[in-house]
């Protein structure tokens, strides 16, 4: 049987739309910080295969609020369920790392996956960078001591039918479709809109993770679209994409911007995956913006 921790997330919804069978695991079920309970966990579902998609994710302000508790949250959930994975004798492990992970400078872009420890990860998600980090060094550990088919993918930023659109949680694009439902008439974004970001829809991360498994596919990938756009260009489809293109958008230059880029290539995954399509940003955000508006109606 194949396992599923957070179950309850954007990507484990995602899934489940298009892999029922599996089992689906929140913090409510087992909280994966604690051992005995991913000890449990184990015992009681003795799965073949397991998705590790739980994590503590969130956005900016938040990881530089919080990072003490990104590091520690992360690295307990991936240690405890990799090691138990190793105990239970797991046939199968996909881990979900995240681009913004990569270094925060690189002399080349799009990034591949051997940059990943090239440089320091930014200083703005330092913590949650290092514990995902973590997380892809003890699965190449485990794939070097125990020759393991375990693996990790590395997907861009998300957004989705099933986002939280928290403040502290949501990243741009959520935020951004947020803001367009709620505003009439001056929609005010942070930084200077020049930042270059890769946007994918949550499907489409979903599809990958359910291609790998159908398939036997055992390989680190990054997974991103190959579509590159700067904040402003975002924000002007995502208006187009609403039916909102009256909305005035203002850019308050005195917040930050955060990184500046890090996209990257996921010309090895396409090489096994020829046919994938990327849903296109006008279709995944007017999904998503309909899901939001009906949410709240
Ligand atoms: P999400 O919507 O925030 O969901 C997080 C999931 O983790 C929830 O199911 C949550 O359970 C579970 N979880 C958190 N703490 C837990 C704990 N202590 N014990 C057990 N479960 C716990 O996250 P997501 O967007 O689906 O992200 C899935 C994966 O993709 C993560 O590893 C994330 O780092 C990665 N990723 C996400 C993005 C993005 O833009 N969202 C981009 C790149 C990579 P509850 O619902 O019970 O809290």
């Amino acid at each position: 049987m194949i396992l599923v921790t957070g179950g309850s997330g954007l990507v484990g919804k995602h899934l489940k739309d298009i892999m029922p069978d599996a089992v689906y695991i929140s913090s409510k079920d087992f909280d994966l910080t604690n051992i005995d309970r991913v000890d449990d966990m184990m015992n009681f579902f003795k799965p073949k295969i397991v998705v590790h998609l739980a994590a503590r994710v969130g956005n900016l302000l938040d990881n530089m609020t919080y990072p003490v508790d990104y590091l520690e949250q992360n690295v307990l959930m991936g240690v405890n369920v990799l090691k138990k994975c190793h105990e239970y004798k797991v046939d199968r492990v996909i881990s979900i790392l995240s681009t913004c992970i990569y270094p925060d400078v690189l002399d080349t872009y799009p990034m591949k996956e051997e940059d990943l420890f090239n440089g320091p990860p930014p200083p703005t998600n330092f913590a949650y960078a290092m514990s995902k980090r973590c997380v892809a060094t003890h699965t190449d550990s485990y794939v070097k001591q125990y020759d393991k088919k375990w693996c990790y993918l590395i997907p861009c930023n998300l957004y989705g039918e099933y986002d939280k659109y928290e403040e502290h949680h949501s990243h741009f694009v959520s935020a951004l479709i947020k803001k367009i439902y709620e505003t009439e008439d001056v929609l005010e974004l942070w930084g200077t809109g020049k930042p270059l970001r890769q946007y994918m829809y949550g499907g489409d991360l979903a599809r990958v993770i359910k291609y790998m498994i159908d398939n036997d596919i055992v390989e680190n990938f990054n997974v991103a679209p190959d579509y590159v756009h700067t904040i402003k260009e975002l924000a002007e489809i995502g208006v187009k994409s609403c039916g909102k293109e009256h909305l005035e958008i203002v850019y308050d230059d005195t917040k930050p911007d955060g990184q500046f880029r890090k996209d990257v290539d996921s010309s090895k995954l396409l090489s096994v995956m020829e046919d994938f399509e990327f849903t296109s940003l006008e279709s995944g955000i007017r999904r998503a913006y309909d899901n939001f508006s009906q949410r709240h109606n």
